[in-house]
């Protein structure tokens, strides 16, 4: 599978383990990890306006607008790299972001192959998000913006499933288990994505 590309996303809760998960398959696969909670950090790190609009709605636990994500999503996979395929990890987030990238990748003619789901318990979310909040000490890591997160994520990000599995896209990976057991299973996944396609 190395060496050609593979276009994916990947969805789940906040504290799926998703962005483990995403750096570990984008090495695998030599393709660019696209993470846009990690690039909209980037942007308030450094205090760029983007950052500064970004975080009003981050730290809150609520979205930022799609407009704006899909504008900076659109601009960084038309970068060089990403015609080698690409993993994009927190986006989409909602139908609309679906939808824009939907349209994006047909007119490129570069369409998705596939979207990894990564299922966990609400419980094991509480537990892996509380043990986030006191190592690593992120200013959306709140008990509040945890919540919020939480909320977002059912209302407008768990539409994505039906979304995709209406497209014949969706498959859904058990994140149960540790960091190289759900690779495994992740790697065997995109390995027959990659033989189904023709
Ligand atoms: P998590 O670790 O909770 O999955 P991320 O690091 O992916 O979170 O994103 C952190 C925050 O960045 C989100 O709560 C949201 O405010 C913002 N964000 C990231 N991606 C998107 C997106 N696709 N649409 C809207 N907001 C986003």
């Amino acid at each position: 599978m190395k060496g050609e590309t593979v276009r994916l996303v990947l969805l789940g809760p906040p504290g799926a383990g998703k962005g483990t998960q995403a750096a570990r398959l984008a090495r695998r696969y030599g393709i660019p990890h696209v993470a846009t909670g990690d690039i909209f950090r980037e942007n308030v790190r450094e205090e760029t306006d983007l950052g500064r609009t970004a975080a009003e709605y981050m730290d809150r636990g609520d979205l930022v607008p799609d407009e704006i994500v899909i504008e900076m999503v659109t601009a960084r996979l038309a970068e060089d790299d990403a015609a080698e395929g690409f993993l994009l990890d927190g986006f989409p987030r909602t139908v609309g972001q679906a939808e824009a990238l939907e349209s994006t990748l047909a007119e490129r003619g570069t369409p998705l192959d596939g979207v990894l789901s990564f299922a966990v318990t609400d419980e094991e979310i509480h537990r892996r998000l509380a043990g986030r909040r006191d190592e690593e000490g992120r200013s959306d890591d709140t008990d509040e913006a945890i919540e919020q997160r939480l909320n977002e994520y059912r209302d407008k990000t768990q539409p994505l499933e039906r979304f995709y599995e209406e497209r014949g896209l969706l498959r859904e990976i058990d994140a149960v288990g540790d960091v190289d057991e759900v690779f495994g299973r992740a790697t065997g996944v995109v390995g027959d994505l990659a033989g189904s396609r023709t």
